[in-house]
């Protein structure tokens, strides 16, 4: 499926090769590639391949808040 998605013109970072972006929930990302992306209970590993759906806030690295996450509407866990 990462293959599939490097023929279909995608990138391990969306729209460029940065990869392992923890805001980046696809299985073009190295980090989800081979487990597939980590649903809110963590139960449903190795299930979930998917592309990225929708483009998530950037993440700002001197301003972290845990309890917010990576503010991903569906709640999947990252890496
Ligand atoms: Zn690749």
């Amino acid at each position: 499926m990462h293959e599939f998605g490097h023929n279909l013109g995608l990138h391990h970072g969306g729209g460029d090769d940065m990869n392992f972006k923890p805001n980046f929930l696809s299985v073009m990302n190295y980090s989800f590639q081979t487990v597939g992306l980590l649903t809110p209970s963590g139960l449903a590993i190795f299930h979930n391949f998917d592309y990225s759906r929708r483009k998530l806030p950037t993440i700002d690295e001197t301003g972290l808040f845990e309890s917010a996450g990576i503010s991903d509407p569906d709640g999947h866990l990252t890496l």
